[in-house]
């Protein structure tokens, strides 16, 4: 049974929202780009396991968790986890365009593009490795000894892969179904109810991994990060405030709330809080007094005393 389904990275919007408030030309519009593509193929190569996986109906009780991370110590990022009352399968799936080739002494990963161009990446199989550590390390903490197995998965079959490890499991996608309900388990060692209570336990310690803000990442200024409401319908019009409503200069779109995507792109490109100054001019609202409202009525916790009060964000899932 899935317990845990995979939700759009919230990075991605991220990254999106920062190309679309930063200049035309600024001299790291490229890097986002190529790390907002990255990305978005990440997520795809997910997509494709989690549809592959969507008639999944193995003999044995099971427990799914779609995008798995834990904070420090673990720090850990897993895509699927398997967990069964005999073993943990750890899935990572990979979508790199190019030849994969495997390489060993030291270990990495080259893809190989079209042109000749040659791409290194860290080795999955040693972050595999790594991830199945620290993932033996916080079971340890939930009294559970389970081995832990890692699967690393191709999303494409156009994919091409060289000098596989022999050591390491890699399947084609399109195979991964099969293999997964066709597995000759160990005796298990959890009865059903262990195992639920296994699955809890791995979702009650899960937190998203926060990516945010995303500026200073990027060493970009507040400075030039372009203010103001966009349209969501048209993205570069920039709206205007009508009596209630937004309105945009290009398109002509009248939206009611456009404001909460733009304070929602404060915290994520900005910091993670907010005064009620920084909101009216980010935003463009007429005065503290809208300001205070606006927060207070979507999802922001003001701290700290009257004369320093800040906001924060607090959403309403974790
Ligand atoms: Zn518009």
């Amino acid at each position: 049974m899935i317990i845990k389904y995979r939700e759009k990275p919230a990075k991605i919007m991220g990254y999106e929202a920062l190309l679309k408030r930063i200049s035309p030309t600024h001299p790291k519009r490229a890097t986002i780009k190529n790390t907002l593509n990255n990305a978005r193929a990440g997520f795809g190569g997910e997509e494709r396991l989690d549809e592959a996986l969507d008639y999944f109906d193995p003999p044995y009780a099971y427990q799914l968790i779609q995008d798995f991370s834990l904070p420090a110590p673990y720090k850990i990022q897993v895509d699927t986890v398997l967990i069964t009352q005999s073993c943990v399968i750890l899935l990572e799936v990979k979508n790199i365009t190019g030849k994969l080739q495997f390489k060993q002494n030291p270990s990495a990963l080259h893809s190989i593009l079209a042109d000749g161009e040659i791409k290194s990446y860290k080795s999955p199989i040693t972050q595999m490795n790594e991830t199945a550590m620290r993932m033996g390390k916080f079971m340890k903490t939930l009294g559970c000894n389970l081995p832990i197995s890692s699967i690393i998965v191709i999303a494409h079959p156009s994919q091409i892969v060289e000098n596989a490890p022999q050591n390491a499991r890699i399947l084609a996608v399109g195979e991964l179904n099969f293999y997964l309900s066709n597995l000759n388990l160990p005796k298990p060692i959890l009865s059903i109810e262990q195992l639920y209570q296994l699955g809890h336990s791995f979702l009650a310690a899960h937190q998203s991994y926060q990516p945010f803000p995303l500026a200073p990442k990027f060493q970009i200024e507040q400075s030039e990060i372009e203010k103001g409401v966009f349209c969501p319908r048209c993205h570069f019009g920039e709206m205007t405030r009508t009596k209630v409503t937004w309105e945009c200069e290009t398109c002509r779109l009248i939206s009611k709330n456009a404001h909460t995507e733009t304070l929602q792109e404060w915290f994520m490109l900005i910091k993670s809080t907010i005064n009620t100054a920084e909101c009216r001019d980010f935003i463009g609202l007429k005065n503290l007094d809208i300001a205070k409202r606006f927060l207070l009525n979507n999802n922001c916790q003001p701290v700290g005393g009257r004369k320093h009060r800040k906001y924060i964000y607090q959403p309403l899932h974790k």
